[in-house]
């Protein structure tokens, strides 16, 4: 009886020293960022001066100031002293593997038809994409991309590319009524896109998508039967939309006068899954359509000054509450795909377009580029903002550089003075994948000693063409 009553004591008094323990004790996560000015870019756009954000298997548990980071203990402890911490910037429409023609054709009249398409139908190969997939993911990560949507052919390569680095993307098959290299009709381009469909449905870093070219490189049946498709299999449509003249005339034609985004109302393709990438080509009466329908517009401000076709009406757009994210489109068009280059670019064309300094200030800009972009790609809920249980995509940018000294407003700096190499650290799906610049889960020096080599190729056969390569 005796000892009966002993080890009760006994194991209470351990439970009761068990529980204490456990009141102390601070709770291991994997990577706890501290000492960080942190931006969080949620709906509030709360902000902590000295602040921390704690990284759990691949989720956000924890953000806040720096008094409370004591809770939490990690093996990775980043101690950012005073950096930038922010939400990864995504990138809602690029052509990752033209990286390999960047520079190529750059001042050239009619580049896309007279230039670029005899480059692709000579080059496009599942190797030429794997390769610029590579270093095109390198230059995003390096840039501060942790999301971006993609559309190419043979876009299951640009699959492997990302999910050997780590990064998250939204991956368009290509649909084009012109032979390919990976189809040779429509037809053929959509088998090919929901064979990658269904074998990437359920992968966690990666979403596949539809990509036609464009409403007017694709016929009527083809567009609607992709929006079938895409609402069946619940999965993204990526488009170029309202980008060009030569658009406008062919939609034109065979509408009897409907414009580029009226005419995919009429046709039944206008919805939620829809992103345009471009849309210059738009008066208010497209605009209600694309608010009506919850289509999300890519804008890509660089490559649409570069090419000389116009400024999107991305101030009407968000004024009628249209979702707009930014974009960078291809390096042939950019010609840089880190999106952060696009940020002051925005700012200055639209404040110069309304001749007015005060539209579009520096905040505006870095909302587009994380939670803007983040609803265009309907990925609102999983990223875009520092958020206890969103996914922890977060960067770190550098402020002891000259450029970025002095700091008074944090997104004027990031808007205005920040170079791409100023970003610091990356983190993806809570891996560490970018450490002080250091890529760490690709070999960056082999991926540009292969580029290089490639590059070689195309120079030989262009000058072998008798064409420019200046
Ligand atoms: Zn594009």
């Amino acid at each position: 009886m005796k000892f009966n009553v002993l080890t009760k004591f006994i194991t209470s008094t351990l439970f009761m020293l068990s529980l204490s323990h456990q009141a102390n004790a601070q709770q291991a996560v994997d990577i706890l960022i501290t000492h960080g000015r942190i931006l969080t870019m949620n709906a509030e756009l709360s902000e902590y001066a000295d602040g921390f954000v704690a990284i759990k298997d691949n989720k956000i548990i924890a953000v806040g100031p720096q008094s409370q980071a004591k809770q939490f203990t990690a093996d990775k402890v980043l101690d950012v002293d005073g950096d930038l911490v922010l939400p990864g910037f995504i990138n809602t429409h690029t052509h990752a593997s033209m990286t390999l023609f960047r520079s190529l054709g750059d001042d050239v009249d009619d580049r896309l038809h007279g230039y670029l398409f005899p480059l692709e139908k000579e080059f496009v190969s599942r190797e030429m994409v794997y390769l610029g997939a590579e270093l095109g993911n390198l230059e995003m990560l390096k840039g501060g991309v942790t999301t971006y949507a993609d559309m190419y052919y043979f876009e299951d390569e640009v699959a492997k590319a990302v999910d050997e680095i780590g990064m998250r993307a939204v991956l368009g098959q290509t649909v084009i009524q012109y032979p390919q290299a990976d189809a040779k009709t429509a037809e053929d381009g959509i088998a090919y896109a929901e064979k990658f469909i269904q074998q990437y449905k359920n992968h966690p870093r990666i979403t596949p998508a539809f990509a036609p070219h464009a409403p007017y490189t694709n016929s009527t049946e083809t567009l609607q039967k992709i929006a079938r498709l895409s609402l069946a299999y619940n999965v993204p449509v990526l488009t170029h939309l309202a980008e060009s003249q030569r658009e406008l005339e062919v939609i034109t034609k065979r509408t009897q006068g409907l414009s580029p985004i009226a005419y995919l109302a009429s046709i039944g393709v206008l919805n939620k899954n829809l992103v345009g990438a471009h849309v210059i080509l738009a008066d208010s009466q497209d605009i209600a359509l694309l608010k009506q329908h919850q289509v999300g517009v890519a804008h890509n401000i660089s490559a649409n000054i570069k090419a000389a076709k116009g400024v999107a009406p991305v101030v009407e757009m968000l004024n009628q509450g249209v979702n707009v994210g930014l974009g960078t489109d291809g390096p042939m068009s950019g010609n840089t795909i880190s999106l952060l280059d696009e940020f002051s670019q925005v700012a200055k064309v639209h404040k110069l377009w309304h001749q007015d300094r005060s539209l579009m200030p520096a905040v505006e800009i870095i909302k587009m580029a994380t939670m803007g972009s983040a609803k265009v790609l309907n990925l609102d809920h999983k990223i875009g903002s520092l958020t206890v249980n969103k996914l922890a995509d977060i960067i770190v940018i550098g402020t002891k550089s000259p450029n970025m000294t002095p700091i008074y407003n944090p997104y004027s700096a990031i808007v205005y003075s920040a170079y791409a190499t100023d970003i610091r650290h990356s983190i993806i799906d809570g891996k560490l994948l970018m450490e002080d610049r250091k890529a760490l889960t690709v070999n960056e020096e082999d991926i540009i000693k292969r580029a290089h080599a490639f590059s070689e190729q195309i120079k030989q056969s262009l000058i072998k063409q008798g064409k420019s390569i200046l």
